[in-house]
């Protein structure tokens, strides 16, 4: 896998701070595409092949993360967190976090848990809100934590970088959700063979997808695709209870067939499943009951054909996750693929297969 993935889950960047990622997919568009494009909100891409009389294909993950951001600090120098995306305050006890301060250094934290001497006839230690806990940067009091450079409004991140599995198959990180789909649109930027294009193609990434698919709304105005693909991680279930839909790590790229905001179309769901067996690319089929970018781009301007190449992986919208490398290369094959087919023609085909 290209450095990018790793550089990009290890980068900080909760909705709406995604500053330090986006520089960070800056720098590489500017060497890898034609001309870097960048709406107000801040989603940014690299176009290739602008000037061929083709369709406009948009691919993207989102730069934005789960995490927090700072609410308050406490007269003891402790700080109150605000949930950014969704994320379950059960995941967040002992866990260490960095405060991302002005100058872009992290002052570090962990949420304090009762240790169980403390809890006496308490059992467990009931949690149904980030306000009951707080994360503790060894401040010794406000002004304290102010000298150390704690504001309101801070991003907060979690501490679990990329680290890969004792066979060297999987890899462990926060953020895969969605570094992932951003570090994939700079690899199919530098993998794509332009000669074989007979479309115009972005790549890129959105953000603020947590908070409601807020920057994929402007950012496909701006860009007018006639076609896009939205490259996100979607959960597995395979390590929980087998009743449970999702997917299964390794088994390959997920098309997503249905979820709450987006109905796969037929026409869309045929090119995919055409595509990969063509290709003996491995897919498995996941219903979701969340949403993507796709959910909002498809209602852009007078509608766009749309859909998500799931990325399957364990324990996402908690502190780390997991993700294969096999389904990586299934990932990156399909779109590869994909791009290869895509003219007026395809298009034409696709719609008249609804
Ligand atoms: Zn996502």
């Amino acid at each position: 896998m290209k450095k990018y993935y790793k550089d990009l889950v290890n980068l900080p960047g909760v909705s709406g701070q995604e500053k330090y990622v986006r520089n960070y997919m800056r720098t590489h568009l500017e060497k890898l595409s034609d001309e870097v494009v960048e709406d107000n909100l801040g989603s940014i891409f690299g176009g290739i092949n602008l000037d061929y009389d083709g369709p406009t294909v948009m691919i993207a993950g989102h730069m934005d993360e789960v995490g927090a951001i700072v609410k308050e600090v406490n007269k003891n120098g402790s700080i109150k967190l605000l949930p950014i995306g969704g994320i379950s305050p059960t995941v967040a006890i002992s866990q260490h976090m960095n405060v991302v301060i002005e100058d872009g250094s992290f002052v570090p934290g962990v949420i304090g848990a009762k240790p169980p001497h403390l809890l006496r006839d308490e059992k467990t230690q009931q949690v149904s809100s980030f306000d009951d806990f707080f994360l503790d940067i060894g401040a010794d009091n406000y002004n304290h934590a102010k000298e150390l450079g704690i504001r309101i409004g801070q991003q907060v991140v979690f501490e679990n970088n990329y680290k890969e599995s004792k066979d060297g198959k999987k890899i462990f990180s926060k953020a895969w959700d969605d570094r992932f789909g951003s570090a994939m649109a700079l690899d199919i930027l530098e993998s794509v063979d332009r000669s074989d294009l007979k479309c115009r193609l972005y790549a890129g990434a959105n953000v603020q997808e947590e908070v409601g698919l807020r920057g994929a709304t402007t950012s496909s105005f701006k860009l007018q695709p006639d076609l896009f693909i939205a490259v996100d991680c979607s959960p597995c279930s395979d390590t929980f209870d087998q009743s449970e839909v999702g997917g299964t790590l390794g088994a390959g790229f997920m098309i997503r067939f249905y979820d709450p905001r987006a109905l796969l179309h037929q026409g869309m769901k045929k090119f995919i499943e055409e595509t990969s067996e063509k290709n003996n690319i491995k897919f498995q089929y996941y219903n979701s009951m969340g949403g993507t970018d796709a959910a909002a781009v498809q209602l852009s301007r007078e509608g766009v054909l749309v859909c998500t190449i799931g990325m399957p992986s364990r324990y996402i919208h908690s502190t780390t996750s997991i993700i294969h490398k096999d389904d990586y290369e299934a990932v990156k094959a399909q779109i590869l693929a994909m791009l290869k087919e895509i003219d007026y023609n395809k298009i034409a085909e696709i719609k008249r297969n609804a």
